[in-house]
């Protein structure tokens, strides 16, 4: 038996953010991240809605990038003395993720973080309150996806979690919030949408009601992804549709070991983190090369190459990916990401840890050709200095 879980609502268009009006409950807490929202004045729209459909609001401030097990904790201890019944969190992947988790410990004060991470063993929520999601970055699509990352940085550890209990029961998906985004933030995101989007599509977990929404987000982002970083914001509203879609194809048939690596990668390194988009758009064409030697992957990847009325053959895709990665302005490996902050000697002294990691991660289950730790550390060295994979 299989499962497509995906929230009961989209609101989706300019202007949708009025879905809030609609949103039948007493009491809504607020969770958004460092002040751009408020900036640009979507928050107090919400607030407005809000108490134009009745409910109490509060707000909860201030939910950093790499949301912290501590901020969650304090968000759940503020929800348990609001006792809202509708949790709303708007902003970039963040507050969203944080929101989440907030919810499964205002329901149940005494579960812990290692109960939760075994994926898809949450308790029942919704016990006390629904969930309401507003993107304003066009990449993670964490309104739609089962999906949340929480940092322990007391123990250095990220918790990644997984169930279908937080998947948001309503996402609005209103494109005015992510035309508020810089252009770098529009590159990073919308290739990790793309990413996600053929990961979903080669996935082994891949079936016939993900396989329409990653292929259509393809196209879209095909087209629309260099438009938008150049400030067509008719491109940039597309994107943000794309970007969903994208989220709706993976939240149900998982990623692969792109993700697997831009995870482990991601903070291992004293000169500094590798943004996680960023990181997914340099690894993307290797592990393509990587995973066509199955020849099941190599048939997938031609018809998405096909699809964007490319020659059918991974090859051709791979181009496609290194010719986006330019126009964003994207560098083709890690040795020159941000002007070489990642140590060579570094990174070569950590490789034999951080392959045996990525190949253990959540993401690597599901990609479509089998890896293992030699390998995965020769993958990571191409992804470095930009060589060949032809193993
Ligand atoms: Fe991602």
């Amino acid at each position: 038996m299989n499962r497509f879980t995906l929230p009961r609502d989209l609101y989706h268009g300019k202007g949708a953010l009025e879905a809030l009006k609609t949103l039948d409950g007493k009491r809504a807490i607020v969770v958004v991240g460092g002040g751009s929202m408020k900036r640009f004045g979507f928050l107090d729209r919400v607030t407005v809605y809000l108490k134009e459909a009745g409910m109490e609001v509060e707000l909860f401030e201030g939910v950093e990038p790499d949301p912290s097990v501590d901020t969650v904790m304090r968000g759940a201890e503020a929800m348990r003395k609001f006792q809202p019944d509708w949790i709303v969190s708007i902003g970039g992947g963040s507050p969203i993720d944080a929101a989440k988790a907030m919810w499964a410990f205002y329901e149940y004060p005494d579960v812990t973080f290692e109960q939760l991470i075994t994926p898809f063993s949450f308790p029942k929520l919704r016990t006390k309150a629904r969930f309401c999601a507003i993107p304003s970055t066009s990449g993670t699509a964490t309104e739609v996806t089962a999906f949340s990352v929480i940092t322990d940085y007391t123990k250095g550890v990220k918790y990644p979690l997984a169930d279908f209990n937080i998947t948001p029961d309503v996402a609005i998906v209103d494109p005015a919030l992510a035309e508020t985004m810089p252009k770098k933030l529009t590159a990073h995101t919308g290739m990790d949408a793309m990413t996600h989007a053929i990961e979903a599509y080669v996935s082994t977990l891949h079936c016939d009601y993900t396989d329409p929404l990653a292929l259509h987000a393809i196209k879209m982002i095909s087209e629309e992804l260099v438009k938008s970083y150049n400030g067509d914001m008719e491109a940039r509203d597309r994107m943000h549709n794309a970007q969903c879609l994208a989220g709706m194809a993976f939240t149900n048939a998982l990623l692969g070991i792109v993700h697997s690596m831009a995870h482990k990668t991601g903070a291992a390194y004293t000169g500094g983190h590798i943004v996680h988009g960023c990181a997914n758009a340099m690894y993307l064409p290797k592990v393509i090369a990587f995973n066509a030697k199955e020849p099941e992957a190599e048939k997938r990847y031609g018809e998405i190459a096909a699809s964007l009325g490319l020659e059918p053959t991974s090859k051709a895709l791979i181009a496609h990916i290194n010719e986006m990665n330019r126009a964003l302005d994207i560098p083709s490996c890690i040795k020159d990401y941000e002007g070489g902050i990642i140590d060579e000697k570094e990174f070569m002294d950590k490789l034999p840890q951080v392959a045996e990691l990525a190949v253990g991660d959540a993401c690597t289950g599901s990609n479509p050709r089998q890896i293992n730790p030699e390998q995965m550390a020769k993958l990571l060295k191409a992804c470095f200095y930009d060589e060949e994979v032809d193993f």
